[in-house]
């Protein structure tokens, strides 16, 4: 098998596996209990909220473990919400007996995750928000003058990824946050697909709060992380329990935090290396799948993307029914995000990009990880070549 959908997800790294071990079996303790065994799991997880922090610049009391990105995102805009409507409460009593309306402005860029657009939408479906969405270019790039015109209207909240799942373009989101910090608002954002790929400093983003997943650095899935700077106050969603911070209760779960500290080193250590080689193999998949299909065109940016990314279309085929055959064939890439394949609804990213229909249908996804190989790349030409030319003359 020819694994090219790391995007999706990661094979875990066996340093992650090697230090997981031992937290599945003798070091099992809880990590709020007191006693010995207690203290030695909160010992490893302070040790690993060491390495995610410093993996981004941050400082460990300003990560707050959860069960992946999806989770992470949500609280953020959930908890800022939560925060603004309790806060509006107590400033005035009258509003106590009455449903507070925030009626606050929260924007995003159209290309997010599920995990940041259906929250914002549900908001506001029910009228709790008013929901923006800024225009991207013809290129699928946001403007920095229609981040300067959002800023003029002070919204609430601002979420802004850094790097797209999909094409994996880079988001200017130090200069976006900048602007719109300066105008008051609280920027969240979506690190999952940049973390490990490029490096990354949430002090330098300028960011109020961010999102990572363990699984696409090579840690365990069910496991993440939401950044938030210190002094920025978010409530809760669940409650139950004082952990981290009371920010997120329920007991941790300690094997994967363990796991996502060992794969949040080793990324670290990658990003000296591994972006440079898999830009010069992204360079070879682009020009073979050329020379294998001129009408192919490029949805990935090479200049402006992380490097182990590579979405190409080829008009007039299906790339759903195209990554159905490259599997028969042991190759295994993505006709979209993952959470959208399985179902044959053409990428919500490339459409809101506007790309014409038979270039959404046509797209095709590539991505690399620190375990790819140049075998694998050729591995994947040649498996390219039969499934073209089946899908053109049926044979
Ligand atoms: N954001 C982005 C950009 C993603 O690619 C993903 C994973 N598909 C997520 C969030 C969700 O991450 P998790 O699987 O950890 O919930």
């Amino acid at each position: 098998m020819i694994y090219l959908d790391w995007n999706a997800t990661a094979p875990v790294r066996p340093e992650a596996v090697a230090a997981m071990e031992p937290f599945w079996r003798e070091s099992f303790g809880n990590a709020s209990s007191v006693h010995a065994a207690g203290r030695a799991a909160r010992v490893a997880m302070d040790d690993a909220r060491e390495i995610v922090a410093g993996l981004i610049g941050a400082e460990p009391r300003e990560i707050i473990f959860t069960s992946g990105a999806t989770e992470a995102n949500n609280l953020a805009i959930q908890g800022a919400a939560l925060e603004e409507a309790s806060k509006l409460q107590s400033d005035d009593q009258d509003r106590r007996l009455q449903p507070t309306i925030l009626l606050k402005r929260f924007v995003s860029s159209p290309v997010e995750h599920p995990s940041i657009l259906e929250p914002m939408e549900a908001l506001a479906a029910r009228g709790l928000i008013e929901w923006a969405r800024l225009p991207l270019d013809a290129d699928g790039a946001l403007r920095m003058e229609d981040i300067e015109a959002e800023a003029a209207r002070k919204p609430f909240l601002a979420a802004l990824m850094l790097a797209n799942n999909e094409t994996g373009r880079i988001y200017p989101v130090a200069e976006a946050a900048a602007r719109l910090r300066a105008s008051g608002a609280h920027v969240h954002s979506d690190l999952t697909q940049a973390v490990g790929r490029i490096p990354v400093n949430v002090k330098q983003l300028n960011l109020d709060s961010a999102a990572l997943s363990a699984h696409k650095l090579g840690g365990p899935k069910g496991i993440g992380a939401l950044y938030v700077r210190r002094g920025v106050k978010l409530e809760k969603v669940y409650s139950g329990g004082k952990q981290e911070r009371s920010r997120r209760p329920g007991t941790e779960n300690v094997p994967a935090i363990v796991g996502f500290g060992a794969a949040a080193k080793a990324a670290q250590r990658d990003l000296t290396e591994v972006p440079a080689r898999l830009a010069e193999f992204r360079k070879r998949l682009w020009t073979g799948i050329t020379e294998l299909n001129t009408s192919a065109v490029l949805n990935t940016p090479l200049e402006h993307s992380v490097t182990n990314t590579l979405n190409v279309s080829f008009p007039g085929m299906d790339g759903h029914f195209l990554l159905q055959k490259l599997d028969l064939q042991g190759l295994c890439v993505s006709s979209g995000a993952a959470c959208a394949s399985g179902s044959p609804e053409p990428s919500p990213v490339l459409r809101a990009i506007g790309y014409e229909a038979a270039r959404v249908r046509g797209a095709v996804r590539f991505s690399m990880g620190y375990a790819t190989t140049e075998a694998d790349i050729e591995g994947a030409l040649k498996v390219m070549v039969g499934a073209c030319n089946f899908i053109r003359h049926g044979s």
